[in-house]
């Protein structure tokens, strides 16, 4: 690997890492203040997480009420509302940002 291909790919990380701090883990995204889907789990902390994340795009998933889920990238979402998306760390970034992400 070239020493510019490889400044690149470190530069390719940390955006992915400035990107994924930005999450709150409040959960509010996969439904955690309506009918969440089913799974959603929190931490001892306090902090959601989903149990099949790594197969997230792969499966599908219903909530907890039944209704089937369509989990997509946050970024896909941004440009919609759901419940407790004012403390969304993307989408307030976002309303931040005059040209958006
Ligand atoms: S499958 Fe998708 S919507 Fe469901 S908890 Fe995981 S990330 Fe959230
Ligand atoms: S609503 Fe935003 S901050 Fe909360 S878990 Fe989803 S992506 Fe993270």
């Amino acid at each position: 690997m070239s020493e510019r291909s490889s400044h690149y790919r470190r530069w390719l990380e940390e955006k992915e890492q400035e990107w994924e701090q930005r999450c709150r883990c409040c959960g509010a995204c996969c439904g955690a203040l309506e009918d969440p889907c089913e799974q959603l789990a929190f931490s001892e902390t306090g902090a959601a997480f989903c149990r099949v994340y790594s197969r997230r795009f792969d499966e599908e998933h219903k909530t907890l009420s039944g209704q089937p889920v369509t989990c997509v990238p946050v970024r896909s979402k941004l440009h919609t509302s759901w419940p407790g998306d004012e403390m969304c760390g993307y989408k307030r970034r976002a309303d931040q940002c005059s040209s958006g992400i």
